[in-house]
């Protein structure tokens, strides 16, 4: 090319771009269409449903809709459309699948940074399996302070990693010796020094309050508390009370002030009464809970956040557990499906949350389709992971259903779900804010179980 012509051209470039920016084109439409349409909260689905996308966000969505001119139109054919679905209950940065004890060992063998950057994959095959939201409820590791839940959902808002919109807790709260005390089970002073409140392990009303304030000052977006013990814990039993009434309140007091909401573990059903009666806004768990109890909850507006898929993960599993383990993670089993059914009879609400970490990632949907077989009708299980789960998250105004002004956070799976709920662990296509991250096969391979060759990318 000749200097004119270079000139030419650079003096023409420099001219649309002064007139790009002078007026500039309105985001490309994206429409979505397929044979059905479940818009995250009504009781049925609709027919024939299209969702039409302007960048970021939703500008309408139904049945039959007539697509702009200039739309891109991607018909997804027999399947459903679905707000993107939302975990309650993940963490993310972990992997508690796979032997026990080596696990345990290879957390002490890691850098930190490393499991960062397998945490990318977790991320990433969540968001792949039709997760475009997770609250991901405790993230640590051994002797150290890394908020990799943080990191990772910082790293995923830039856009740096494809990954859900993640609220995060940092390190669970709870009682010294507890089952988030990172040092339970270790011979003493292993680590040099007792977890303290900078560590999540509080003692007392105060300590409690100082805990709160440390994990909003290093990122939390919820705050995840321990009030009885649990199954993959070796020092506590599983349904004692691990905290008091007065440092529920303290929790739930503190945290409120800081707008977040408050998220605990528990298996027994004492801890749940006091944890319910301090006004908490959601139980994890939960196996233990009797019908007072639940119908505490319906009173309350407490949520029930299942889990289902984690002991049942680990029943199938059993020889990967200590001998004390299998006992507690049996008991909770054995007990968790009729709380589950009376919780459905007695119109708990009930927000999606699996425990994904205890099986591999990207599993998370296995959730429905044991909550369909204890007694919940399949559109109320879709609810779970969508209208309910927003609200519970407390960003309801921006996702968890199919209507204008939305985030775009769409998927599609395919046949209809409410006639086969395990259609959703078969999603094919999802978009978060608008933006496309998978329309048919996976991109990435599954996760597979901790110490185990990840299997090949499925051909569709
Ligand atoms: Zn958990």
């Amino acid at each position: 090319m000749n200097f004119p012509a270079f000139a030419r051209i650079s003096s023409f470039l420099f001219a649309f771009g002064a007139l790009a920016i002078a007026a500039p084109t309105p985001e490309k439409i994206i429409v979505l269409k397929a044979a059905r349409l479940f818009d995250g909260k009504s009781k049925a689905l609709v027919q024939n449903g299209v969702v039409i996308v302007q960048g970021n966000k939703i500008v309408d969505a139904g049945s039959n809709l007539s697509a702009p001119a200039d739309a891109q139109v991607i018909d997804l054919g027999d399947a459903t459309l679905s707000p993107g679905f939302m975990d309650g209950h993940t963490h993310l940065t972990a992997d508690f699948s796979g032997n026990f004890a080596q696990r345990r060992l290879d957390e002490l063998d890691l850098n930190v940074s490393e499991q960062a950057i397998i945490a990318t994959t977790h991320a990433r095959a969540t968001v792949e399996a039709g997760f475009t939201t997770v609250r991901d409820l405790g993230s640590r590791f051994p002797a150290s302070k890394e908020c990799v839940d943080v990191a990772l959902r910082n790293s995923i808002n830039k856009g740096v990693v494809v990954g859900p919109r993640m609220l995060v807790a940092t390190w669970g709260i709870g009682a010294t010796g507890g089952h988030f005390d990172p040092t339970s089970g270790f011979r003493d002073m292993l680590f040099g020094r007792e977890p303290n409140e900078t560590d999540g392990i509080a003692d007392g009303p105060d300590a409690i309050r100082k805990a709160v304030r440390f994990e909003v000052k290093n990122g939390a977006d919820v705050i995840k508390a321990a009030v009885s013990g649990g199954v993959l814990s070796l020092a506590d039993e599983v349904d004692t009370p691990q905290l008091t009434s007065a440092e529920i309140i303290a929790l739930v007091d503190e945290s409120h002030r800081l707008r977040k909401k408050v998220a605990v573990h528990c298996h027994g059903d004492q801890a749940a009464k006091d944890a319910i009666a301090a006004g908490v806004d959601s139980i994890e768990h939960g196996s233990f809970l009797k019908p007072d109890t639940l119908t505490m909850m319906k009173n309350k507006g407490t949520y029930l956040t299942p889990t289902l898929m984690a002991a049942e993960w680990i029943i199938q599993k059993m020889g990967n557990y200590p001998p004390a383990l299998q006992a507690k993670a049996k008991a909770a089993y054995d007990a968790r499906s009729e709380m589950f059914r009376n919780a459905v009879k007695l119109g708990v609400k009930i927000s999606f949350g699996t425990d994904a970490a205890v099986f591999p990632h990207g599993q998370n949907a296995k959730e429905f389709k044991l909550m369909t077989d204890l007694g919940l009708p399949a559109i109320d299980a879709l609810k779970t992971a969508t209208g309910n789960a927003a609200d519970l998250f407390g960003i309801a105004q921006k996702v968890g259903t199919l209507e204008k002004g939305k985030l775009a956070d769409v998927i599609a799976m395919p046949g209809d779900p409410t006639s086969d709920i395990t259609a959703t662990e078969r999603v094919s296509f999802v978009m978060k804010e608008g933006k496309i991250i998978r329309n048919g096969a996976p991109n990435v391979p599954p996760v597979a179980e901790s110490g185990e060759t990840p299997p090949e990318i499925p051909a569709d």
